[in-house]
């Protein structure tokens, strides 16, 4: 399996760019990078993604999408049809994304060109994507928003991508079914949050958002035989014994 980083900032990261994943060429976990720049640099066209994996509905997930999608059928005729896998209203949300990136005209020549597909999901769905097997994990992340976590296998390797999530006994059991695990770490400081507007906003009502250095290092001693990856980076800091995500990194997994 071949994973390669196309963002692996935090949202406001000054350092990185925002979430995109890309596995194997075809699929896409998250979409908040600008695609059509990154995809290309990192040597795959723009017409090779063909899912998109959404772990929820922030702007440094998805808005790299509407580039996709419109860009694609623009730069490549014909082009190959796409199907995207996320949470409960994802089909709304992506008309609404559309309408207002470039209107409801090319909102609509984008939907139909891509053939798109749309399967919206609910934690502890088993699915398929591009041929392997995947399962969704429901995270705790933001109040009144359904976000997700996945576990993809392919190749042998069973890989798990946290999305934007706080410490949960379902964070838990997607570690556990990850042989490696792409996880998220915004704060790196043993005291969370270190954001202080979002310690003001509390979007989740007595939860942090966001795993902080200490969480994601009780994750590694609790599950010791995973891997774990660090991206949805805050700073540019490392954990001892984890492999820190930059942008355009490529991994081969299993990682030996
Ligand atoms: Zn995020
Ligand atoms: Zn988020």
């Amino acid at each position: 399996m071949e994973v390669t980083f196309l963002g692996t900032g935090a949202a406001f990261s000054p350092h990185a760019y925002n979430a995109a994943i890309l596995v194997d060429r075809t699929i896409l976990m998250d979409a908040g990078a600008p695609l059509t720049v990154h995809l290309p640099k990192a040597g795959v066209s723009l017409d090779e993604p063909r899912a998109v994996m959404l772990s929820h509905f922030h702007a440094d997930h998805t808005f790299g999408i509407a580039w996709l999608m419109l860009g694609r059928v623009l730069l490549h005729e014909p082009s190959p049809p796409l199907t995207v896998f996320g949470p409960t209203g994802t089909t709304v949300y992506l008309e609404r994304l559309l309408d207002f990136a470039w209107g409801e005209e090319m909102r609509r020549l984008s939907w139909e060109r891509l053939q798109l597909t749309v399967h919206e999901l609910a934690g502890g769905d088993a699915f398929e994507v591009e041929g392997s097997r995947a399962h969704a994990f429901r995270m705790q992340h933001a109040r009144r928003m359904d976000c997700l976590g996945f576990t993809i296998e392919r190749d042998g390797v069973r890989l798990g991508y946290s999305g934007d999530a706080e410490m949960s006994a379902e964070l838990e059991a997607l570690v556990s079914a990850s042989d490696h695990v792409i996880t998220e770490m915004t704060y790196d400081d043993q005291r969370a949050p270190v954001w202080k507007g979002e310690r003001d906003i509390v979007l989740n009502e007595g939860g942090r958002m966001h795993l902080a250095r200490k969480d994601v290092e009780g994750l590694m001693q609790r599950h010791p035989s995973t891997r774990f990856i660090i991206t949805h980076r805050g700073s540019d800091g490392s954990v001892n014994g984890a492999v820190m995500a930059r942008d355009f990194l490529t991994l081969r997994l299993p990682l030996r």
